[in-house]
């Protein structure tokens, strides 16, 4: 597996480099923890800003909101029903809704969903004086881009880069049923999508159209030559040798201040601003469209929306970007279906029906 691409499952060796496709520019941390095990910021309750959320991010950015703030309140200023609790047992969960969709939070828990599906907040909610409060910076860049941001997919996106995964000697990962290797269905799942986003009007441009190997700093530059406005990474997953892990997830790039979902024993430094960081909202907006076309087209389960920063092919995208896992190779009745054609061409229609 070190050379091996999609595994989401840390290694067991933390010292080892994750062999990974999407890996580069970060540098792997001797001893870093294998997942996230954010220390969580010391709750400090002031009033939140007035008027953050009918800014446009491009336009202006809003200073980050560093503080724990009361989801009734956060509610009350945005002109929502104050959150209600859904569950108690065995933990207490709360739904926060908008005319855009609702938000369930777990106390305790960074697992949350959005419109059933699921996603990663930075922190867990916590509950203080029997009210919810939220980190700052997850309302700012989790909750509002949803619950108030207003969708940014319109006529005026029309020229999208897909990425392939891997390509050449970078195999990526293999199938457990026919040991074909990754490289092949994401170039397979491309050359699907070309055509149907091509009919709904897209000038699309793929980083490889054949087994080539291109580096991820020549994906992104691929994307900046063709003036891209959006990009998408496509890949399939491994957790060998576990056999049972099987679903779909979407990544987008950690929002600077915040933890992410999924390190691979990278230095996870919350300090970093990277470019892609300007499309904070956006990337998260790409991937939950991204992420519920793929579950409706593939049935398959959901591993939810995640965040990561050491996705070199993300980190640098001047456009909203998001890589997609479409599904396990390592699990047999996942391979068995991805290596069907019909299968592959499903995955090709969800990500175009995103795109609608
Ligand atoms: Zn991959």
């Amino acid at each position: 597996m070190l050379l091996a691409g999609c595994s989401t499952v840390p290694s067991d060796n933390a010292e080892a480099l994750p062999g990974d496709w999407s890996a580069t520019n970060a540098v792997p941390s001797v001893g870093a923890p294998k997942t996230s095990r954010p220390v969580k910021p010391p709750v400090k309750i002031v009033p939140i800003p007035p008027a953050q959320t009918n800014v446009p991010p491009k336009v202006s950015r809003p200073a980050p909101i560093l503080t724990w703030t009361s989801l009734n309140r956060w509610a009350a200023e945005n002109k929502l029903t104050a959150p209600r609790k859904i569950s108690s047992s065995p933990v207490a969960s709360y739904a926060i809704t908008s005319p855009k969709g609702t938000m369930v939070l777990i106390i305790g828990s960074r697992e949350a969903t959005w419109r059933g599906l699921g996603m990663h907040l930075g922190f867990a909610p916590e509950i203080i004086d029997d009210q919810v409060f939220i980190y700052g910076l997850d309302l700012q860049k989790n909750l509002e881009p949803l619950l108030l941001g207003e969708t940014f997919v319109s006529s005026s996106n029309r020229v999208i880069v897909i990425d392939p995964g891997h390509g050449g000697v970078n195999i990526g990962t293999h199938s457990l049923v026919d040991g074909r290797f990754e490289k092949e269905f994401t170039l397979d799942w491309a050359r699907r999508i070309r055509p149907l986003l091509t009919t709904n009007g897209w000038t699309v441009f793929l980083t490889r159209t054949n087994d080539s190997d291109v580096s991820l700093s020549n994906r992104v530059a691929f994307a900046e030559a063709h003036h891209a406005d959006l990009f998408i990474s496509l890949h399939f997953n491994s957790a060998a040798p576990d056999k049972r892990q099987n679903g779909v997830e979407t990544y987008c790039l950690t929002p600077t201040g915040l933890p992410s979902t999924l390190t691979r024993g990278f230095n996870d430094s919350w300090t970093n601003r990277f470019p892609n960081n300007a499309f904070d909202s956006e990337n998260l907006q790409l991937a939950v469209r991204m992420h519920g076309a793929l579950l409706r087209g593939s049935g398959e389960e959901d591993r939810g929306i995640r965040r990561a920063r050491f996705m070199g092919v993300l980190l640098g995208q001047k456009r909203p970007a998001v890589l997609v896992e479409g599904g396990y190779l390592s699990n047999t009745r996942e391979a068995e279906k991805i290596a069907t054609p019909a299968f592959r061409q499903k995955l090709a229609e969800a990500v175009a029906a995103a795109l609608k």
